[in-house]
């Protein structure tokens, strides 16, 4: 996309929030339109030059609101208007130009793809006819659809993507480990169980959190898993209706069963456990994780919260991270996983 050098893309509109301005693209002509969201009914074999002169006054207007009068389009009301800051076409009513600011829409997808760039993403494109939501590339590959209005919260560091491609899949390796297979969510919509199919082929409802530490026992063959390991685990903190959102990572010699009792948190708080790494040892777990810490203090000091902010709502003292910084953790325990195969 050219851009001019006289103008920057905020000069010649305010910048509402990326959410407020809905475009559609129509790709069937020569050059890419986009089209304001209300029009999207529109086929867009209509969106055709209408070959007629361009009323002079109308290019002033166009000048003074940072665009350039393309040419007339679809009827006798419309016209395609090319942005001076980023050369996008945009079709709007000349009656709009004549008497509001009309917005770029190539801008506003720029916009986009800005704020998915500050939040570690790809934008990919809306999804359909539905705008508030965008379908993005997340670092771990997958390509995930959420609110714009989220991307933002990402992007503003108050929250973290979660990628259910990526979750299955974790879920899918803590089962393998205990011999089991994840088929599916729970029938009976309680988020935290899974059904799994055991080696012996018995079908059975876990709670998730009890299949990633192994804690398990088979109903149908008696097959239970001895816990002779210790763990890494990450655990994710909420308090709802509040701004604390915090990343916990720790290490346990056994399955951590009360994280809200060892954790001192309050009523009302969340816990979630992301993912849980079985270690040969408890040294080694305990390395690893002190080792995790270090390297997360040095290189990412800001993705570490400071003591004060949790003092009086977590009895822990350390190792507790922005919700933003999950993707760096997560990596960081990728690493370890990779170093030490399950056994
Ligand atoms: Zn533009
Ligand atoms: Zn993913
Ligand atoms: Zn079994």
């Amino acid at each position: 996309m050219p851009k001019s050098p006289l103008k920057s893309r905020a000069s010649h509109a305010p910048r509402p929030s990326v959410r407020g301005v809905p475009f559609e693209v129509v790709t069937s002509r020569r050059r890419r339109l986009h089209v304001p969201h209300r029009s999207r009914h529109v086929p867009a074999s209509e969106w055709r030059d209408y070959p007629r002169p361009v009323p002079d006054a109308w290019h002033g207007f166009a000048r003074d609101k940072g665009f350039r009068i393309h040419g007339r389009i679809r009827d006798r009301y419309h016209v395609a208007l090319e942005c001076d800051a980023c050369g996008g076409l945009t079709a709007h009513k000349s009656y709009t130009l004549r008497t509001a600011q009309p917005r770029c829409g190539a801008c506003a997808e720029a916009d986009l793809a800005d704020a998915a760039r500050a939040a570690g993403l790809t934008f990919l494109r809306r999804v359909g006819r539905d705008h508030h939501y965008g379908l993005y590339r997340a670092a771990c590959g997958h390509v995930v659809k959420r609110q714009f209005e989220f991307v933002e919260r990402v992007a503003a560091r108050k929250t973290d993507l979660r990628c259910e491609t990526s979750l299955r899949s974790r879920e899918r390796d803590e089962a393998a480990r205990q011999g089991w297979d994840r088929i599916g969510r729970d029938p009976n919509g309680n988020p935290n169980y899974r059904i799994y199919r055991h080696s012996c082929g018995h079908v059975q409802r876990v709670a998730r959190v009890n299949m990633s530490w192994g804690q398990v026992k088979c109903a149908g063959c008696g097959g239970a898993w001895n816990a002779r390991e210790s763990y890494i685990y990450l655990l994710r903190i909420e308090i709802p209706g509040t701004a604390f959102h915090v990343l916990k990572l720790g290490f346990s010699r056994t399955p951590v069963k009360r994280f809200r009792h060892q954790l001192g948190l309050p009523r009302g708080a969340r816990v979630e456990l992301v993912r849980v790494l079985p270690m040969a040892t408890g040294h080694d777990a305990c390395a690893k994780k002190s080792a995790t810490h270090a390297s997360l203090r040095r290189r990412h000091p800001d993705a570490v919260v400071p003591l004060e902010v949790y003092a009086g709502i977590l009895t822990v003292r350390s190792e507790v991270y922005e919700a933003w910084a999950f993707d760096l953790i997560m990596a960081h325990l990728d690493r370890i996983e990779a170093a030490h195969p399950p056994t």
